[in-house]
């Protein structure tokens, strides 16, 4: 029987019958494209309306292995998905919109895409994780290079000599507090309360540095821009009494934690208390058979493209083991 014997088509659906759909075009989904690519598996990547991920948005990524002078977040993606394609991974510029996961083991997971019904024996899920946003004014027109980033750790090294801000405390706030200061002539921690949900070793550490300085509790009202587009400032309002203050700033970065994008799979497969996927241990198997996941919709610890892509490596070949066992 076929497997689309119990569900109705549309007189536009197209169908396909896959062994591996991977879903999102991260480092994470591009990689495990080439893993799985090269396994002679022919991988379908649902990429999404708009593919590349959290690096399509960056200026220079310094920190990929094998780029020493640094690469241009967007050519950094087309140099993957290139790498993909040309070991026979094919590509969808959809958006998938629902999913069905078998619950036994050799069943068919289906996807929907559009107008495309896709019947997939693995399933490979890297759609990554947003970084939260404050959504004050001025926050999105200078992202993208022009001053207001979301990764410290990706971009310290082109804020050398500079006045920056990091807003959040979290572990992630201190982090990119230290790596910028590492480069930049100062650094303005701002955080909306008097305590911080960093850890004790790295608040000391950021108390020890002698080029932070931490501003509590303060939020920020809005990002201003010079006469370039570019960063030069963000106004600050003090929690308690209102007061404004402008911090001269070129760079800011918001880490005020992530939220993954797990919406699609949410009450299909085991998800932790914060919608990260989760996969049995040692394996980047998930809760259900032949489904597995890989990079920033797993981890909300590292984040970084060269685990994401490392992840990818082992999702692609946890799923080239499972396929073998059909
Ligand atoms: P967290 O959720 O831990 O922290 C988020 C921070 O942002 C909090 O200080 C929160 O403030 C603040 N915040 C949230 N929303 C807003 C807002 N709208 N406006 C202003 N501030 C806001 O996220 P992290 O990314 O820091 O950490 C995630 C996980 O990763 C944690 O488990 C962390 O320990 C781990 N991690 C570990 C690292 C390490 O060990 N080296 C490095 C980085 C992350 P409030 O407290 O008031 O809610």
């Amino acid at each position: 029987m076929s497997i689309w014997a119990n569900v109705a088509p549309k007189a536009t659906e197209v169908r396909s019958r896959e062994d591996v759909v991977i879903v999102g075009s991260g480092p994470a989904g591009y990689t495990a494209a080439m893993y799985a690519a090269r396994a002679s598996f022919s991988p379908l990547v649902v990429e999404g309306l708009s593919p590349g991920g959290l690096l399509q948005g960056t200026d220079v990524v310094e920190n990929f292995p094998g780029y020493p002078k640094g690469v241009l977040g967007p050519q950094l993606m087309v140099d993957l998905r290139e790498h993909a394609e040309r070991f026979g991974a094919r590509f969808l510029t959809r958006d998938v919109d629902r999913v069905e996961l078998a619950s036994t083991k050799g069943a068919d997971h289906r996807l929907w895409a559009g107008d495309q019904q896709i019947a997939a024996r693995a399933v490979i899920l890297a759609m990554g994780a947003s970084p939260r946003t404050l959504g004050v004014e001025g926050e999105r027109e200078l992202g993208g290079g022009r001053g207001v980033a979301y990764c410290a750790v990706c971009e310290a090294p082109l804020y050398a000599g500079r006045d920056t801000i990091v807003i959040g405390g979290g572990d992630s706030a201190m982090e990119e507090a230290l790596g910028l200061a590492r480069h930049a002539r100062s650094v303005v921690l701002v955080h909306r309360r008097d305590e911080f949900s960093a850890s004790p070793i790295m608040r000391k550490r950021v108390q020890g540095s002698a080029k932070i300085r931490v501003l509590t509790p303060w939020v920020v009202e809005s990002f201003v821009a010079g006469s370039d587009g570019k960063l030069v400032a963000a106004r600050v309002r003090r929690v308690p009494d209102g007061t404004i203050q402008e911090l001269a700033a070129e760079g800011a970065f918001v880490a005020i934690g992530h939220t993954p994008r797990s919406s699609l799979v949410q009450g299909s497969l085991r998800t932790d208390a914060r919608g990260y996927v989760t996969c049995r241990p040692g394996s980047r198997e998930t809760s259900v058979t032949g489904v597995f996941a890989c990079g920033d919709l797993v981890d909300s610890r590292y984040r970084q493209a060269v685990t994401a892509a490392a992840s990818g490596c082992e999702a692609a070949l946890d799923a080239q083991r499972y396929l073998e066992t059909l």
